[in-house]
This record gives structure tokens, sequence and C-alpha cells, in this order.
């Protein structure tokens, strides 16, 4: 029998298969040009790799065109920056991904900067950074916080008046992720706090939050006395840990020590099954809206 406390452990497949299906319906009753995505990969980086091939199966099954492009990890910022170019002015195209990390020589803010920002369906360009900071739904959220409040929400999880606390502020998920939680809005309206590698006395902190949210890329790191009985958990980080006895020799492990955390949650994301789908599900849902505000100006 279960414990009573069992916590609720939230399945991110079966929630962005819920979501693929919505997108799929709404690509089925498009007549003609069907929206169209590219993913630019740079170089050769193993989990780089498996996010594109990922990103690029589920856009076929959902009836996005899609077309993986590869660069060699050489490649010059002027050339890279004029496929980016050639890309934004074909009308076939919708949505324009970047695969991050880039090689050190190219200058990652510079190369999303110049993606146009109506094609910029992973939400990185400086214009969509500012629409999601004025509030302003037109623009392009990044797609793995935007996929963690969408979980929360179809997950019954409110998080109006809630402490949110954020470990990790990066500009893929843990800023975006505070400013989305933060604002006007029926899921949103909490209190967040930011905490990062200079946070002192993290523990404190983390034990304050009603949900707690890890992005970090550290193994294991959030510990069962940085969390309070009750709270849920949502984690971000995907790590892989070397591992002999698995399959491809390597494990992959969240930023959360799951196993003595889960316990004292109400409600929990596992790694994998957890955020990691639901950013792929948004990179479709994003998609799908560029395709329809290009669409729509087009009239
Ligand atoms: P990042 O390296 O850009 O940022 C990590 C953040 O963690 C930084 O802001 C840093 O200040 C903070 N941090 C590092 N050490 C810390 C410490 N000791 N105490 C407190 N804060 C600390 O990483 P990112 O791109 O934001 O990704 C974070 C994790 O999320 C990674 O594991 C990444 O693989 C994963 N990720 C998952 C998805 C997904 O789809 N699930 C998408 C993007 C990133």
């Amino acid at each position: 029998m279960e414990p009573a406390n069992a916590p609720n452990i939230i399945d991110g497949n079966r929630i962005a298969e819920a979501i693929l299906n919505e997108v799929r319906e709404e690509v089925a009753t498009i007549e003609g040009r069907k929206p169209g995505v590219v993913f630019i990969r740079v170089g050769e980086d193993p989990a780089s790799r498996s996010y594109v091939l990922k990103k690029k199966k589920v856009s076929q099954s959902v009836g996005i065109e899609s077309e993986v492009f590869v660069y060699p990890k050489n490649i010059t910022r002027d050339e890279l920056l004029a496929n980016v170019d050639a890309f934004n002015k074909n009308p076939s195209v919708d949505g324009i991904l970047v695969q991050s990390p880039m090689p050190g020589h190219l200058d990652e803010s510079e190369i999303f900067n110049a993606i146009d920002p109506l094609k910029d369906v992973d939400g990185f360009h400086r214009i969509n950074s500012g629409k999601l900071f004025q509030e302003d739904e037109d623009g392009f959220v990044p797609c793995t916080p935007l996929g963690v409040v969408e979980m929360l929400k179809r997950s019954g999880i409110a998080t109006s008046g809630k402490h949110v606390v954020v470990i990790g502020r990066s500009l893929i998920v843990g800023k975006p992720l505070a400013m989305l939680l933060s604002r006007k809005h029926e899921w949103g309206n909490a209190t967040v706090t930011i905490c990062h590698s200079r946070s002192s006395d993290l523990a404190s902190i983390t034990r304050t939050a009603d949900i707690l949210i890890a992005a970090i890329g550290r193994p294991e790191f959030v510990k069962a006395s940085m969390v309070k009985p009750g709270a849920t958990v949502i984690d971000v980080g995907i790590n892989r840990v070397a591992d002999a006895e698995a399959p491809k020799g390597y494990r992959l492990t969240g930023d959360v020590a799951f196993d003595e955390v889960a316990p004292l949650c109400k409600h929990i994301t596992p790694v994998p099954g957890g955020v990691g789908p639901m950013t792929v599900a948004m990179l479709m849902s994003n998609t799908l809206k560029a395709y329809r505000l290009r669409s729509a100006s087009e009239i």
C-alpha cells in the first residue's frame, strides 16, 4: 500500500502529449502551407544532437514541417549570421531555433538577436525578452519556463500568492521563469525569489518555498533538508551522470535528489519524464503561434 503522504508525481509526458494533440489537431485544420521550423546545430555536442533529433521527430508527429541544418564547429560568425538571415527571409520558415550551446568563438546572444523576432520560437531575442517583461502576450516566451508554468496550470497547482523560489538565473530558464510567475496573471501572481551561485544560506531560503524550482545543472543538488514539507518541487535539471551499467554509459539525473525529497513533497516532477517533454511541446506550440502571427500579418 502507498504511504498516506505519497507525493503526486507530475507526469510531464502525459501533459506534453495532451498539448501535442492540441497542436496536431489545429495543424490538421490548416489548408495549404503547413507551419515550418528550422533547427540549426553547430558542431557535434552529443546532448544537442539528441535534443535536435527529438525536436525534429516531434515536429513530424504533429504535422509541422521541419528541417535540421548542421554546420561545422568552426563555422565563422559571418557565415552563421548569413544563414540565419536567409532563414529570416524565407517565407516558408515560421520558426528558427539555434541550438545552445554553441562553440566558444560564437557569441550566443548575438546569434539569438539576429533571428527575426517573429520567428524566434525559442524566445531568446531581446525583443521577446522585453515583451515578456512588459507582459505583452504577442511575444515568444522561452519554451522551458513556458512549459513549467503550463505544467503547474494543467496540474491545478495554483501560483497566485505563493512563494516560489527559483534556483538559477539563466536567460534560458531562471530569469524568464521568475518573470512569468510574478506577472499579473492567474498563473502568475506569485512572490518570486531568484537564487543563484552567490546566494548565501541557500537552504534557509529554499525552505520557505511553497513551490521550489531547480534549474542549476548540478546532479541531485537539492536535498531533503532544503525543502519545506508539503512543497511542490519542479526539477528542470538534466544532467548526464556516468554510469557504466547504463546502456549508454550514463544516466539522466535532475538537480533534485528525488528519492529523499519526493516523500516530503505534495507534488514533484521526475527526471526524465518531467519538464523535458514539456519543453519540446511548448516549442511546437510556439511554432504554431509564429505561423498564426505571420499568417495574420499577411492578410
Ligand atoms: P546555466 O548553467 O546557464 O545556469 C545555472 C544557474 O544555476 C546559474 O544561474 C547559477 O547561478 C546557478 N547555480 C549554479 N551553482 C549554484 C549553486 N551552487 N547554488 C545556487 N545556484 C547555483 O544553466 P541553464 O541553462 O539554466 O540550465 C540549468 C539546468 O536545466 C541544466 O541541468 C540544464 O541541462 C537543464 N535544462 C533543462 C531543460 C529542459 O528542457 N528540461 C531546458 C534547459 C535547461
